[in-house]
């Protein structure tokens, strides 16, 4: 039993019934487990010989290793260990307005993007359904930790921690298809966004499954000679095929997607990069996301200057192209996007 979080509520309800409890008593262990984000030790309607049984048999399977704060307290990295077996980083973010949870969706990853500190690790394990869907049940508890500067209350998740969620989909699909459960966390599905590297068949399938749920595809670059370079299984999915992948995805959602674009000083931040760009982003009516590459240990190459930032912001809008430059939440703890790798605590 990897956590609590990967039984149904009928599978919840069996085992509860085969210990000799009242029928009733699943429901109030559910609605603890998923609407409340209660641990074992705080449901105080439910007595301490069920709630032991509970913690040993059915654990909540989220330890948290490790824990580190920025931004005044409103970013929080968490090393987890999810069912008693899998260490991942999870990360909290507190805006003015809103609570974000960046989850991961595999310890480590296997599309190796020289760039990103988990593609450098490489791929250890998938997560369950369960695991996935634990770390924003967890995410849900710590929000009661942020400042008051945010509303304290999670509002939104984003599949950009470690992994690639189209490279485990069905557990990915799964751990959505729970946290929009009314009768469980009934998290909005439009509140969920899929990051990925660009997984063709993937996209299309996620269209199908979860069409209400957002959809961020990382480009970083816009001609097939530099991507297979930075993301390599461009080679596989090229950016021809990609596009109509992602302009399937649009006229099923009837959705915006966003183009996820990490700035490489010298690299893919030249006006010709931000030419090739420009086009593909107003086919697709997408948002395009920039943000300056978070320098990682295993490549050495720097994110752009803001001069250049601007620049290809300027080149992108003159184009008419609907672009942001996105912050770098905690990139003082290693938590900001692509930083994401075990720490010395977990090997
Ligand atoms: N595998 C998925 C989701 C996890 S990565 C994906 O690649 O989309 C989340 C985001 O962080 C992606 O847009 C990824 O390209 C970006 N990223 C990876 N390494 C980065 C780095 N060093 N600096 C900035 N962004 C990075
Ligand atoms: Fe994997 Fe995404 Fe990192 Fe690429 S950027 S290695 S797909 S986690």
């Amino acid at each position: 039993m990897p956590t609590v979080y990967d039984l149904t509520r009928q599978e919840l309800a069996d085992r509860l019934a085969g210990w000799g409890e009242p029928r009733y008593r699943a429901g109030q262990v559910w609605t603890q487990l998923w609407k409340r984000a209660a641990t074992y030790e705080a449901m105080s309607d439910v007595s301490p010989a069920l709630r032991e049984r509970l913690a040993n048999e059915l654990p909540i399977g989220v330890e948290v290793l490790d824990e580190r704060t920025a931004d005044r307290g409103a970013t929080r990295k968490a090393l987890l260990r999810l069912g008693g077996a899998h260490v991942i980083e999870a990360v909290l973010m507190g805006y003015r307005d809103r609570v974000t949870v960046c989850v991961s969706s595999q310890a480590g990853c296997a599309m190796g993007c020289t760039f990103c500190a988990t593609g450098q690790m490489g791929l250890r394990n998938n997560l369950t359904a369960g695991e996935i869907a634990a770390q924003v049940v967890w995410a849900r508890r710590e929000a009661a930790k942020l400042p008051a500067s945010t509303p304290r209350r999670l509002g939104n998740v984003v599949f950009m921690g470690m992994g690639e969620p189209l490279a485990n989909e069905r557990h990915v699909f799964a751990s959505i298809a729970r946290l929009t459960d009314p009768e469980g966390f009934g998290l909005g599905a439009r509140h969920v966004t899929v990051s990925t590297v660009g997984i063709v068949p993937g996209i299309a399938r996620l269209a199908g499954a979860h069409p209400q749920v957002g959809l961020a595809v990382s480009f970083h670059a816009a001609s097939d000679e530099l991507r297979d370079r930075l993301v390599p299984p461009n080679t596989r999915y090229p950016l021809g095929e990609l596009e109509g992948a992602i302009a399937g995805w649009r006229a099923a959602t009837g959705r915006r997607p966003s183009i996820e674009w990490a700035l490489i000083d010298r690299v893919n931040d030249t006006d010709e990069q931000a030419e090739l760009l420009a086009p593909i982003a107003r086919r697709l009516a997408a948002h395009v996301n920039l943000i300056p590459l978070n320098p990682t240990p295993g490549y050495a190459v720097m994110g752009s200057p803001p001069a250049r930032i601007r620049r290809f912001v300027a080149v992108l809008e003159g184009r008419g192209v609907n672009v942001t430059v996105r912050d770098t939440r905690g990139r003082n703890i290693d938590a900001a996007c692509g930083q994401l790798a075990l720490s010395a605590i977990a090997e």
